[in-house]
């Protein structure tokens, strides 16, 4: 194992402006020791999946072997780099859209950085392949495995001191780093409050419902179909509990230039159903917004809209 190589990785990713960045040894999930958070995150996840949970997400299921093991994504990977980029703005905001989708694209922001990292270590000799939300890796569990933090009764990674409101991103590679020691508490206590703030009781604790995530059906959902939550004002995601996570309270806003929101975001749902799809499209033009369909975003907003004037709005 290279500590040279380990320290120059730490270093480039403190310097590319990333807030945080663990390492841990590529392995099978599955084959983890029984007791340890990595298997027993897996083990939920399994269960997720059994459970039906994951509602029309079907990639979850159909990727599920390959999340087992990231080795089967780049054959001889001995190690993955986790990286954690704050998004945090501001506690609360009267914003229908979640935090993450204010600024510029983090896929398209990370993506580049992470680059950088991966011609780096391919410049020593080492293949390496970046990832954010691109690959069937399962990002939260591998955050736990090397030292960013613990996955709370939200199911969002925590870390010690960026809170939740974080972008996780990586890579996986052939080089053979020092691992850093994973995380092994869990620091939700007693506390319960995102569960008792979820408006539509989509949590227990660590796990989420997708069936009845707003977030999911603003979002994810192929179809709006019966079923659907009552979207208390949230027109793509929503940040419920985050918001009333205590662990947020350390968070930071992080000053990135490219996350600097866009005005558009803090209109209510009502200023959304006024526009025209070729609109909707331009405003999502470099931005997370780009994954709802911008006739699907229209119809989400004029759901919330309405079911806001019946006097259900944002808490
Ligand atoms: S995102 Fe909103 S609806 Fe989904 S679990 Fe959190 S609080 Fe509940
Ligand atoms: S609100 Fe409380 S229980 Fe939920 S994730 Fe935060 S600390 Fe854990």
């Amino acid at each position: 194992m290279s500590i040279a190589l380990t320290r120059a990785i730490k270093a480039l990713s403190e310097g590319l402006g990333f807030h945080a960045c663990g390492i841990a040894p590529a392995l099978s999930l599955a084959e983890a020791p029984l007791d340890s958070p990595l298997r027993q995150a897996y083990e939920r996840y399994v269960e997720w999946l059994q459970a039906g949970m994951h509602a029309g997400m079907e990639y979850m299921a159909r990727t599920a072997p390959l999340r087992a093991d990231p080795r089967q994504l780049l054959p001889g990977a001995k190690s993955l780099i986790l990286v954690l980029q704050s998004y945090f703005h501001t506690p609360r905001a009267a914003s229908p859209i979640a935090q993450y989708a204010w600024g510029e694209d983090y896929h398209i922001h990370m993506r580049r950085r992470l680059q950088i990292i991966a011609d780096y270590l391919q410049r020593h000799g080492h293949e390496a392949r970046p990832f954010v939300d691109t690959a069937p890796i399962l990002e939260k569990v591998w955050a736990v495995a090397s030292g960013l933090g613990w996955i709370g009764k939200n199911t969002l990674l925590l870390n010690r001191h960026l809170g939740s409101y974080t972008f996780i991103g990586g890579l996986i590679t052939t080089a053979s780093l020092i691992p850093d020691a994973p995380f092994t508490e869990n620091l939700c206590g007693t506390c319960n409050r995102c569960i008792q703030a979820c408006p539509t009781q989509a949590l227990t604790p660590y796990k989420l419902d997708a069936r009845r995530c707003i977030a999911y059906w603003t979002i994810e959902a192929p179809t709006l179909e019966e079923g659907m939550p009552n979207l208390h004002g949230w027109i793509f995601g929503c940040d419920i509990c985050q918001q009333v996570c205590p662990w947020n309270r350390f968070a930071k806003p992080q000053g990135e230039l490219s996350f600097r929101p866009k005005a558009a975001v803090f209109q209510g749902a009502d200023y959304w159903t006024t526009l025209t799809p070729s609109q909707v499209k331009k405003l999502q033009q470099g931005s997370a917004l780009r994954r709802a369909h911008p006739k699907k975003l229209l119809q989400i907003a004029t759901i919330s809209a309405s079911q806001a004037s019946k006097g259900s709005s944002m808490p």
